[in-house]
């Protein structure tokens, strides 16, 4: 196999799914993270369609629902803590949920002993020449390879060295999201409750056996000046933002000064014309973050994953022919999730007291009105928007 040697950075969803796919047909993949270690915790995400595929021909979709969320419903709430609006499982969770630190300990453990990972380290160079790539790391020596995955998230540091400033290609939904691991001090069993003032959500669903639970709060905002290492000033740009905000969020906001996980960004996506350049290529949110109001994010990473690797196989390890095929598959199914996100940011986090008032009569009247499968079929639709080809040596 021609251009073996991948380095690939990021070790979350895409990276260790591209690793699996790209050792099943042969290559040998380093991972390199910058995280000291696995980072575990974090957030409920969802798979929806083809993903479920890609999770069943990885051998893994047994472990994955074996870690289910199990989500229940999850009710709106007055200020009161009374309920407003009692929405389905299926609406927030998709056909599968599970937390993104759970799933990246399931693809990293089914990978980490035939793929060599490097935890604490990050790229700082990256200079293509005829045969290869030269690669300078901030703590190993610097090393060659033949091809170069960036599968670090949405602010990509590969994106950054190759493509260039991620302004140009980062385009803001008009909302921030804040997440954490608290206590579960509602007590809630395997539930979530929201609660919404205009432009605002707070949340809190329970996890882990209903041991601990997720705050989760988010904002309309215009573009927020800030450094995305410092987390004291991210803490009290949301504890500004829900200053005098009623229901538990007082509570909810004293308990994510202690989160040992606190997230903090924007809801961004991520848009490119190509997902390469020369033996350099993205996978994930890197190359087509469709922000967290998709659902989708998770999906598009273990499809693409599936697809990088399973195009650079039928390739012969030709990269050019293999990153063009790439984007090709992939672009309806990004278009497709992506545009889910930029609906359902009002549903969300309604901008108006009018638009409260809408959503919740909507949600309260879905049952009974004709469009109702609506909202659990479009999600799916995209999550379908491709058909997975059956690379040689993939089970089917
Ligand atoms: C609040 C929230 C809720 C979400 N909800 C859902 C949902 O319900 N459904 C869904 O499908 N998706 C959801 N998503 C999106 C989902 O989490 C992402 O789409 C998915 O994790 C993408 O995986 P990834 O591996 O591409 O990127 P990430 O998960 O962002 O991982 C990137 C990895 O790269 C590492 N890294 C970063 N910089 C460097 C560097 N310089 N060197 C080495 N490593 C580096 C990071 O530490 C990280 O491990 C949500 C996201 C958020 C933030």
């Amino acid at each position: 196999m021609r251009n073996n040697r991948v380095l690939i950075s990021g070790a979350s969803v895409a990276g260790p799914a591209l690793a699996f796919w790209l050792r099943r047909h042969g290559f040998s993949p380093t991972v390199v993270e910058r995280a000291p270690e696995l980072r575990d915790g974090g957030y409920a995400v969802d798979f929806r369609g083809a993903s479920l595929q890609v999770l069943d021909r990885m051998g893994l979709l047994g472990a994955v629902e074996a870690a289910a969320t199990r989500m229940g419903e999850v009710t709106y709430v007055d200020s009161d803590d009374r309920p407003l609006v009692v929405t389905p499982p299926t609406y927030q969770s998709g056909e599968l949920e599970v937390l993104r630190g759970d799933l990246a300990r399931i693809l990293y453990d089914a990978t980490k002993d035939d793929v060599e990972y490097v935890f604490g380290d990050s790229i700082t160079g990256i200079s293509e020449h005829g045969e290869g790539v030269s690669v300078t790391f901030a703590h190993a020596e610097p090393r060659e390879f033949d091809l170069v995955i960036g599968a670090d998230g949405l602010h990509s540091n590969v994106r950054s060295l190759v493509f260039g400033d991620e302004s140009r290609f980062r385009h803001d939904l008009g909302y921030y999201v804040s997440i954490g691991t608290v206590p579960n001090h509602l007590g809630l069993d395997r539930t979530g409750r929201f609660y919404n003032e205009p432009n605002r959500t707070v949340g809190v669903y329970s996890a882990k056996d209903n041991t601990e639970a997720k705050a989760l709060f988010w904002f309309g905002a215009d573009r927020l000046d800030y450094d995305h290492r410092d987390v004291e000033q991210q803490r009290r740009i949301v504890e500004e933002a829900f200053r005098g905000t009623g229901w538990e969020t007082s509570a909810l906001l004293e308990a994510m000064r202690e989160a040992p996980d606190f997230y903090f960004d924007s809801a961004s996506q991520i848009k490119l014309d190509s997902y390469s350049r020369g033996r350099v290529a993205l996978v994930g949110d890197a190359a087509y973050c469709a922000a967290p109001l998709s659902g989708m994010g998770t999906s598009l990473a273990i499809v693409g994953a599936y697809v990088l690797a399973g195009e650079l196989a039928a390739a012969d390890g030709d990269h050019t022919t293999a990153f063009g095929a790439y984007r090709d598959e992939l672009r309806g199914f990004v278009d497709a999730c992506q545009k889910l996100a930029v609906g359902n940011g009002k549903w969300f986090v309604p901008p108006t007291r009018a638009w409260l008032k809408f959503r919740n009569l909507t949600y309260r009247l879905l049952p009974y009105l004709p469009w109702r499968k609506l909202i659990e079929e479009l999600p799916l639709k995209a999550g379908n928007a491709i058909t997975l080809k059956p690379y040689a040596g993939v089970p089917a």
